[in-house]
């Protein structure tokens, strides 16, 4: 079964589909069928933060298999993951971007529920295997793409946490 994404979709968020390979591990199946029907538009929020990332002289793997979860970019030297999540599907709390359609509530709260309880586990997982983990949230994106100096100052914090030992951090 297919399910529809609403209309105005905020992000196509992760990996573009399809394109590393198609054995997923279990806990991150259902992500990858929520990516499948998702489309992306114009410069993608991921290419967007590797540019920049890759401007200051960091060097990523794209959604590799290992880690769990196939993080957006994966940085080994400093055992660091990073997801980009989009606020609608990974219900960004208290984001205006995490808004519910007013149709089949059930259906979508259902379906956010394991979005969340997915993420949970799989940010678990990947704490507990000693990686750290950034999550960079889309409404962050969007702010920086529209102010350059808010743009430097997440980018510096996105450096500090992958140079520093901080396990967790969103942005
Ligand atoms: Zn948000």
């Amino acid at each position: 079964m297919t399910e529809k994404a609403p209309l105005k979709l905020p992000l196509k968020n992760g990996a573009p589909a399809g394109s590393e390979g198609d054995a997923d591990p279990p806990c991150d199946a259902a992500r990858s069928r929520n990516m499948a029907a998702i489309h992306s538009r114009g410069t993608s929020p991921e290419l967007f933060i590797r540019r920049l990332l890759f401007k200051r002289g960091f060097r990523y793997r794209v959604t590799p298999r290992k880690p769990c979860g196939h993080p957006d970019l994966y940085l080994a030297r400093y055992r660091a993951v990073i997801f980009i999540h989009g606020c609608f599907w990974h219900r960004h709390a208290g984001c205006k971007l995490a808004s519910t359609p007013s149709t089949r509530r059930e259906f979508w709260n259902a379906k956010f529920a394991r979005n969340v309880a997915r993420d949970a586990l799989v940010k678990e997982t990947l704490l507990k295997e000693g990686y750290r983990y950034l999550v960079i949230w889309e409404c962050t994106i969007r702010r920086m793409r529209k102010d350059g100096a808010f743009c430097a100052e997440v980018v510096d914090k996105i450096a500090a946490f992958i140079q520093g030992d901080t396990p967790e951090l969103e942005l």
